[in-house]
């Protein structure tokens, strides 16, 4: 009797279960076992390259990983996958919850899967691991692009810090353009610091907007407008359309007053319904001829090597911070420091250049 056959008799025997249920058991506990086994990076890239999404998945959760083990795997992975990186682009949604993100994500993504687009939706929200997850966490908002075959979605991990998140999603925009996928769609919410950091890992940066009551332009950070590409105003349905044209008028007068962007793009406001699917293939439209202007003048592949010029600096910053802070005899001639400064005994100048020595003698 093979092994596999007397395993499978031997756990019919101990519990007493019929034919049919060991067999499933058995599968079951030889599924659960596949899972844990960890696949080689080999095996990660040729399932990404195979368009296998949980290999895509299993990636993206290993370079989530905080684990120092998966940490030299994940990098090995993304090294390896950029000598695949097909071309894509990269488009930011932000927004204040309740706009119609994932609304507006699902109908977009659904119009370009119907393009022979592969969509794939990522997300930057440093607050999910509060909130648990909310945005992209609760994936039945977006239904139908869930079971489409063409879109792959991946929810932010949670417990991370936004320096985290953001990473964590640039690394996945290289795996998700590795698998093939034509557009990358990443959402965050406006709120915070978050958009900024995707803002400067996208090709195009959409800001949706619903209408207020007569105070659209309170609320709104200057720094966003400044970062947009476009305004879509959503929700420009039912009793809510004629409000909407009139912000769209206000908005358009407000973006007068910004400077035109570094490729020569004036920024334009659109109106949308995500819910009755209107004014969607007028957005990506917008979108195409914002990217093929960029494109024409070369600014396209210039943005993005300053976005990588930026985040190879973030990155150093941010390790070299991490690195200071988690270092124990730092943290407690901090305390000592901090205390110092209560008391006026010492400038907080002094204090950081005595914690840098301390930290530059260390290495
Ligand atoms: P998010 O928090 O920004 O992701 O917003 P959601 O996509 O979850 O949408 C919030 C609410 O607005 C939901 O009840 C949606 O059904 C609704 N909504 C979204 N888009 C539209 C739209 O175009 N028109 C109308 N009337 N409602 C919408």
């Amino acid at each position: 009797m093979s092994k596999e056959k007397a395993h499978k008799t031997a756990l019919q025997e101990k519990e007493g279960v019929s034919k049919q249920e060991a067999t499933s058991k058995h599968a079951i506990s030889h599924l659960k076992k596949k899972r844990k086994e960890q696949p080689s990076t080999a095996e990660l890239l040729e399932g990404i390259l195979n368009g296998n999404t949980a290999a895509l998945s299993r990636g993206i959760t290993l370079i989530e990983s905080y684990n120092i083990a998966h940490k030299a795997k994940a990098n090995a992975l993304i090294q390896s996958c950029m000598e695949h990186q097909k071309p894509s682009l990269r488009i930011g949604i932000t927004g204040v919850p309740g706009v119609g993100k994932s609304t507006f994500i699902e109908t977009l993504g659904t119009y370009l899967t119907t393009l022979g687009k592969k969509v794939a939706v990522l997300a930057v929200d440093p607050s999910s691991s509060l909130s648990k997850g909310s945005i992209l966490g609760d994936k039945t908002r977006m239904d139908s692009l869930v079971k489409n075959p063409n879109a792959f979605i991946r929810p932010s991990a949670a417990g991370d810090s936004l320096g985290g998140v953001a990473r964590h999603t640039r690394e996945a925009i290289t795996l998700c353009e590795t698998a093939g996928y034509d557009v990358i769609l990443i959402e965050t919410v406006g709120v915070g610091q978050s958009e900024t950091a995707v803002h400067s890992m996208v090709d195009f940066f959409l800001l949706l907007k619903i209408a207020g009551a007569g105070d659209e332009l309170q609320g709104i950070k200057r720094g966003i407008i400044e970062m947009a590409d476009a305004i879509v105003i959503n929700k420009a349905d039912g009793d809510n359309l004629t409000a909407a044209k009139l912000a769209k008028v206000e908005f358009a007068r407000a973006l007068h007053f910004y400077p035109t962007k570094d490729s020569g793009w004036a920024p334009k406001v659109l109106l949308c319904s995500a819910l009755e699917k209107k004014g969607i293939e007028a957005a990506w439209n917008l979108i195409s001829e914002c990217i093929s202007q960029a494109r024409e003048k070369e600014h396209f592949t210039k943005k993005r090597q300053e976005q990588n010029r930026f985040w190879l600096l973030q990155s150093i910053e941010n390790q070299l911070k991490d690195q200071f802070f988690q270092d124990e005899i730092i943290s407690e001639e901090l305390k000592i420091q901090l205390q110092l400064i209560a008391k006026n005994k010492r400038s907080p100048f002094a204090a950081a250049e005595h914690l840098l020595n301390l930290q530059k003698k260390r290495l």
